[in-house]
Parts: structure tokens; C-alpha cells; sequence
């Protein structure tokens, strides 16, 4: 990694919303080069990985964060308040992952209810022991004493509908060699792309990286789950009949499913020229299935179990549809 152009470090943040921790772990993922960052950098907040309370980061100046990879996606109050705060405080925000950059799994909560949440993880859930019936509030008084909840809103928000984010980078997580470069582009003090920009990534799809055999005339006559074929491990898993997203899905990470003989599941988001991934494979899908006859037809898409949550499985914030209307 190139050193800075002048002696002070990058002041950097990253910060976690609606998220696994995957993302966070994919920062330590770049192993030694760990020490490259912190040479080059100072973490000045990072609450998965230091005592670093909320206070701290409002006392500092306005824009004096240099970087800030905020994770996760926008599911409640304190999330959005934390982006709110961060972008005030940071001179570039890069949604960092695809929770951050398009809802990811926790967008899916999208396709329900506040509600039907609550009463699924609350009541039903099979782990659950809660005879009282209690839910959480945002606030709750007892003795005297005024106890806070952050607030769950009714839907998965990306970072983008609640802040401006100056850069996307996608991927569940983003692969590391991906964050190297863009630090490394940061800490020489490089050019950056236009605001706005998707980085981390190339503007071609997975299909174009993928080193299976394909034809022009792809046809299918059943839609297999992974495990119930036996791939061949050469040949394009659509035409197999299985559901992969590289027509839909950005490059940049290295085909990893693939090369690990899974398919994509499409982390890296729409390539440019795809305005909802979604709706572009669901597309790719009708015009493989191999035959005229409608309820023959009907019959084959049917056998293709949550056809929803699988083409908007990292995107449905992010798409046209937004949400389920309940
Ligand atoms: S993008 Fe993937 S790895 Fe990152 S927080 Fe979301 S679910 Fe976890
Ligand atoms: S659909 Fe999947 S397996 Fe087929 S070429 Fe594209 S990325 Fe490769």
C-alpha cells in the first residue's frame, strides 16, 4: 500500500447499522495488511472493536473524519441517527456491503410487517419462553425511571434514502482485495471516481468473469435447488437448471461462489445497465424455460420455491418494488 501524500493520517470510522458483522469481520479479513491500515491510518471509531461511546463522536469537528465505511442497513432510530451523525462528521461516507448499499438480508424483512415481526420473534418463534406477552417499547417507565428503545421503523431503509452517501461499495461481505485498493487509492491521496459511484467493483456482470462452459441457447425444463443435482462443476449452473444471478450481478469479486461450485446469489448488486436485478433475472428465467404450453409452463416456474426472496435476496430496498404492500 502507497504511502499518503502528506505526514497526517486518515482519520477513519466504520460503523455497523442493521447488520451480521460480517462486514466488520471483512475488515479484519485483510489480515497483516492490517498493519499497512493502521500506519496509514487512525481508526477513530470502530464500536465493534474499540470502547468508543456515541459522545465521543459528537464531540468531534464536522467533517473531520476523513473516511467512513458505514455497514448495515437502516432498520430503527439509533441507526439512523448514527448515519445522521456520521455524515456530519466524515468528508466521504461509502455505503460499505450490500446492507448498507441495497438492504440486503435484512431488507428482506421488506416482504412483512413491523407487526407480523414482533409477533413471529416475540410469540411464535420457537425459542421463544414469553408467557406475558411483552413487546419491546420505545420507551418504558418503571419506578421513576424512563427506560429507551430505539425505535423499529416499519421498513429496511438503504443508507442513501437517509443520507447522501458519497460512494457504493457492494458485496456481502465486499471482498478484501476490493477494500485494499480503496484504501489504498485513498491513503496515496489518488483520484477518486465522481460521487455517487459505485467502487470496489467492475461494471461487468459475473457471466462475463465466469469461466463455466455456456451456450447462446440456454433451455431448462425444471428449476433445481443446489442440492438437488449433482453439478458437474463445468458447466453454467443456469443451464443446469439451477438459479444463478451473474446476469444480473456485478463482477468484482473474483466469481468466488462460482469457482467454490456454488452459484451466484447475486451480493454485488446490479451492473449499471440493470436498472432492478430482480426483475432483469426473473426475465432471463422466463425466456429459458422450454416449452409453449401454458400450464406446462406454470408447472415449471411453480417448482421454483420464493422466487421473491430469492432475485431480491440483497436488493429489495433498493429495487422498484420496495416492498411488499401488506
Ligand atoms: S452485507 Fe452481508 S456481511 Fe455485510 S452486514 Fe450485510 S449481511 Fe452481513
Ligand atoms: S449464469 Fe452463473 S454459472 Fe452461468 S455463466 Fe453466468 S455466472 Fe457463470
Amino acid at each position: 500500500m502507497s504511502e499518503q501524500k502528506t505526514n497526517k493520517k486518515v482519520q477513519l470510522a466504520i460503523y455497523w447499522g442493521a447488520a451480521c458483522g460480517g462486514c466488520c469481520v471483512s475488515v479484519l479479513d485483510i489480515h497483516e495488511k492490517l498493519f499497512d491500515v493502521v500506519e496509514s491510518a487512525d481508526l477513530v471509531f470502530w464500536p465493534i472493536a474499540m470502547d468508543v461511546k456515541y459522545h465521543h463522536l459528537e464531540a468531534m469537528l464536522d467533517g473531520s473524519i476523513d473516511i467512513t465505511l458505514f455497514n448495515g442497513a437502516v432498520r430503527n432510530s439509533e441507526n439512523e441517527h448514527l448515519a445522521r451523525l456520521l455524515r456530519q462528521k466524515s468528508k466521504v461516507l461509502i455505503a460499505y456491503g450490500s446492507c448498507a448499499h441495497m438492504g440486503g438480508i435484512p431488507g428482506l424483512a421488506n416482504f412483512f410487517n413491523k407487526e407480523s415481526i414482533f409477533e413471529r420473534v416475540y410469540s411464535e418463534a420457537e425459542s421463544t419462553v414469553n408467557p406475558e406477552g411483552t413487546f419491546p417499547l420505545p420507551l418504558h417507565k418503571l419506578n421513576g425511571v424512563s427506560l429507551r428503545l430505539p425505535e423499529f421503523y416499519k421498513d429496511v431503509f438503504i443508507l442513501n434514502d437517509v443520507v447522501e452517501v458519497d460512494y457504493f461499495m457492494p458485496g456481502c461481505p465486499p471482498q478484501s482485495e476490493r477494500l485494499l485498493e480503496v484504501l489504498g487509492a485513498v491513503f496515496s491521496g489518488g483520484q477518486l471516481p465522481p460521487k455517487g459511484s459505485v467502487i470496489g467493483a467492475r461494471d461487468k456482470t459475473q457471466c462475463e468473469e465466469c469461466n463455466r462452459k455456456k451456450s447462446d441457447n440456454k433451455k431448462i425444463k425444471k428449476i433445481f435447488r443446489s442440492h438437488e443435482i449433482m453439478d458437474d462443476g463445468v458447466t453454467c449452473f443456469l443451464e443446469q437448471g439451477v438459479i444463478c444471478q451473474g446476469p444480473a450481478t456485478r463482477a468484482g469479486c473474483g466469481t468466488r461462489c462460482i469457482v467454490g461450485n456454488a452459484p451466484c446469489r447475486g451480493c454485488y448488486g446490479p451492473p449499471p445497465e440493470v436498472l432492478d436485478p430482480g426483475a432483469k433475472m426473473m426475465s432471463a428465467i422466463a425466456t429459458m424455460v422450454d416449452s409453449d404450453d401454458p400450464e406446462e409452463f406454470q408447472r415449471i416456474i411453480e417448482g421454483f420455491p420464493d422466487p421473491a426472496g430469492t432475485f431480491y435476496r440483497f436488493s429489495l430496498p433498493a429495487s422498484i418494488l420496495r416492498r411488499k404492500v401488506i
